[in-house]
Order: structure tokens, then sequence, then C-alpha cells
């Protein structure tokens, strides 16, 4: 077995930082932290290849979408997908196959990208935030009960950073009042709750390929299901409402309103191609970020994030700890995280409090949402959506991304070192100012 590289008690006697200092040595602050990203070789290449030359470049015409919405079901253990262009996309198709639109209200979390917000705002919906759990970082669903009134149609459920918290407490009290829960999982490819696949629990899911995520095709999408009707629909929205089965010859077949959200083949094959290393690249991530926290939680002022034990598999998405300025002299997180840059480590704040965003308020006081809504509703929408927690969470969050949890163990010891280290020189930055 491995040895740690420092325990608290030598940690704070800073012999174990001169272990770990010695073990990472190897390592050194003008590499990068974990591998390039995105990751690709011939696989990748003959791939695109295949479908450049084939001539069949959009999902209309070839077989690669296909097979790849065949496989990513196959991997979840679901039993529809529909590949859409981007994450986005996706949860546009769940609001419209679930049909929420003008009066009805949607709970989400404050903590998430902005997309899972900009979703229920473009079906003129009104979206309400319910407060964070700052040991999760995810929605406290305890507060989904207070939230709730008889104009709530669905809830997006966040599995942010590819971890979730309380799944089966939002799928019970979802299924109790006959709401639709979307499961936003774009951060959470291969993510588990109780041994299942996040975005296959509630009435949907959605996951994003955009670049910077697990799984990648620069941009795409994808919504999975056990429901048919809602497949259905979904598809036939991604597609400008066309019938999934259309046996006429004549270009008709429209069973609702849609858009286009197709995904090209180009991408669906590069998909299949970075499939087959999304498990290995999973339990690299796996792996490191598990001697992280090992490490980080001796670090006073470190608090690593919480994992629910329901979530049996964390996507390791993001890797985030709650940092507090008194176990580092004062330090403020911007300082925190700018000593953190010179030991050659790359953190992040993160997000900032969604409900509070300016253009939110500028939405909510649009010609539009006063018509649908009045004017007393949306004053009182104001006092209701403070999310307090949340606005502490968004103050004290740090994040790693992905890309450095697939480093080799050393560089996860030379990321604790450098927080160590960081620690050591508190005193001395906040003197300096
Ligand atoms: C990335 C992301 C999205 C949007 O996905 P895109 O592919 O970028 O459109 C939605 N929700 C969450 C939580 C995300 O992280």
């Amino acid at each position: 077995m491995r040895r740690l590289p420092f325990s608290r008690r030598s940690l704070l006697a800073g012999a174990g930082v001169a272990m770990a200092a010695r073990r990472a040595r190897a390592w050194n602050r003008e590499q990068k932290i974990g591998k390039d990203w995105p990751i690709y070789d011939r696989t990748e290449e003959d791939a695109l290849l295949g479908v450049l030359r084939s001539g069949k470049w959009g999902r209309i015409d070839g077989s690669r979408v296909v097979e790849f919405e065949r496989q990513y079901r196959e991997l979840l253990q679901v039993q529809h997908c529909v590949a859409t262009a981007n994450g986005t996309s996706a949860l546009i198709a769940a609001m419209n196959a679930i049909d929420v639109g003008p009066g009805d209200e949607v709970l989400l979390p404050p903590y998430t990208f902005v997309a899972t917000l900009n979703v229920i705002l473009l079906q003129h919906a009104l979206p309400v935030f319910v407060d964070s759990d700052r040991a999760t970082f995810q929605m406290d669903v305890r507060k989904l009960e207070a939230r709730t009134t008889p104009q709530t149609r669905a809830v997006i459920q966040v599995h942010l950073g590819g971890a979730t918290a309380g799944l089966d407490e939002s799928l019970k009290f979802t299924k109790a009042r006959g709401l639709k829960l979307i499961e936003d999982a774009c951060q959470a490819h291969l993510g588990e709750w109780k041994g299942k696949k996040v975005g296959t629990l509630g009435d949907c899911g959605t996951f994003s390929f955009q670049a910077s995520k697990n799984l990648n095709s620069g941009e795409g999408g994808a919504l999975v299901t056990n429901d048919e009707g809602l497949y259905d629909r979904a598809y036939a929205f991604q597609g400008n409402g066309r019938a999934r089965k259309v046996t006429s010859a004549t270009l008709s077949g429209w069973v609702m309103n849609g858009a286009n959200l197709r995904l090209t083949e180009f991408q669906g094959a590069l998909l299949l191609a970075q499939m087959t290393r999304l498990e290995g690249q999973s339990r690299t991530r796996e792996t490191n970020a598990a001697a992280l926290s090992k490490m980080l939680k001796q670090i006073p002022g470190i608090t690593p994030q919480v994992i629910d034990p329901g979530c049996t598999r964390n996507a390791w998405h993001l890797y985030m700890f709650r940092y507090d300025p008194s176990g580092f002299a004062g330090l403020p997180r911007a300082g925190f995280l700018k000593a953190l840059q010179e030991e050659g480590v790359s953190g992040m704040g993160g997000y900032t409090p969604l409900n509070r965003e300016p253009f939110l308020k500028e939405v909510l006081g649009s010609r539009h949402y006063r018509k649908i809504y009045g004017d007393a509703k949306l004053r009182q929408w104001h006092e209701q959506n403070q999310c307090p927690e949340n606005d502490k969470l968004c103050a004290e969050a740090v994040w790693f991304t992905q890309d450095m949890l697939l480093g080799e163990a050393k560089e996860m010891e030379f990321i604790a070192e450098a927080v160590a280290k960081v620690q050591k020189k508190a005193p001395e930055l906040v003197k300096r100012g």
C-alpha cells in the first residue's frame, strides 16, 4: 500500500510536507497538472475521416448518430436516447417534451451552469430556486416542499460536478405531487445513484458533450428516458416536430412544433470513439480524487465536498472543496487562488449566485413576464428567491477541473503539497496585503 505523504500531525510540524515534496520532486511547477484535453489518436482521426469520405454528414443520411444512441442507451441501461446538438438543447427538448410553458413554475438549484436557468426562461416559465446544501454542493432536496406551489410543473435536479445527493427524496416527492423530474446530468457521465446510472431515474435525463465535459465531441448532447411518450416528443422536437416513424415519402409528418437540434454524423462518430476511453478515464479520476481528498482533508481550512452515500459513483467532472480563510491566517479566497497558481496549481472560484444575476432581473421585469405573472407576483419572487446558503457556498468554493484528475498519483501529491505550502506562507501573504 502506498503511504500517505503526510498525516495531520506531521503536516503541522512541516515534516510531512518535506516528505511530500521529495515524492513530488519528479514533478515541477512548469508542467501542467493532469492531461492535455481532449485526448485522441488514430481512432478519432479514422472515425472522422470515415464520415467525411462517406459523404453522409448529417444524421438523416448516416448511421453514426443512431449507433451512438444505441451504445449510449446500452451503457446507461436506459430504454431511449435521442442525441441533440448540445446539452442546452437536450434540456430544451425536455422542457418541450413535458410541455413546460408560460405560467408554469420550475424548481432548480442556484448552484449550476446558467443553461439550467436559461431553458426555463426560454419557455417563459418561472424559475424557482431551491437553496444549496453547502456540504454536498447540491440542491437541498429537504427544501423542495416549501418551494412548491399549485403552479409547479417540474423540478430540474442537477448532478453538479458529477455527484448527486438526496435523489430518493426528490424522486419520491415529485412522484407524490405529480411533478416531472428532469435530471440535468450534463456533468455526470457514468455517475450512479445506488448502482443505477444518473439521468435514468427521473422522467428524463440530459447530458452534454461540450468540449470541457467528461465525454466530448466539441459540442453535443443527449436526452435519455424510459418513458416512450416523452421520447417520441423529444425526438420529434429535435427534428422540427417530425414524428419518429414517418412512413410517407412526402415531406410531412409534423406532429408538434419543434426546432432543429440535430447532432451531426461527425460528432456521432467522435463520440463513439471517445466513449471507448470513458470508463478508463473515469476510473483514473476516481482513484485520484480519493487520494486527493485523503490529503486535503488533513489541511485545516480545507473541507472537501461531502458525497452522499447513495451516490455510488461520482463522475468527478469537478473536484470541489470549501475554503475557510481562518485556516489560512485570514487570507481571502482570491489570494489563496493566486498563491496556489504561483505554486503551479490552477484552481477556480466556480459559480456566482445565479438567483442574483442582473440579467435574470431584467427578464423577470420584461414585458412578457409582467404580462404572464403580474407585478405583484414578480415582486414577491425577489423576496422568496433568496438563497443564503448558496451565497456562502459561492464565496467559499474552490474547483479543480476533471482533466487535472487524469494525472498520476504524484501529481495529486503535488497539488496537496502546493495547498500546504500556501498555508505555510499565508501569514506572510496577508501581511504583504
Ligand atoms: C454544460 C452544462 C449544460 C449545457 O450543456 P452545453 O452542451 O454546454 O449546452 C447544462 N447544464 C449543466 C449543469 C452543464 O454543466
